[in-house]
């Protein structure tokens, strides 16, 4: 996968399209990822201690990792990243301005 923990990433299907987020998992088997704030899902969590409140809380479910474009910090335009190998070391590389990111 070329999407990393910590990328900001732009949506590009679902109903979240054309909204931006940063990557908090990744989950390379299943090819899906975990964006900050897209596809909200509320979980129901139960009182664990007697006179507690059951909370709702949203958590981000994943979404296939097809539906997002990584965004490039250094020039801002959201493409599919590459890679270039130099001296043995693969780099990941923007495809629009050709940076190391
Ligand atoms: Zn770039």
């Amino acid at each position: 996968m070329k999407i990393k923990k910590g990328d900001t990433v732009l949506i590009i299907s679902g109903k979240d399209r054309g909204r931006k987020g940063v990557i908090l998992q990744v989950f390379p088997k299943e090819a899906k990822v975990v964006v900050e704030g897209i596809n909200l899902r509320k979980k129901h969590r139960k009182p664990r201690k007697t006179g507690e409140k059951g909370q709702i809380i949203t958590l981000p479910a994943s979404i296939p990792a097809s539906n997002v474009k990584l965004v490039c910090p250094k020039c801002g335009k959201p493409n599919r990243a590459g890679y270039k190998i130099i001296e043995k070391k693969k780099y990941r590389i923007c495809k629009k301005c050709g940076e190391e990111i």
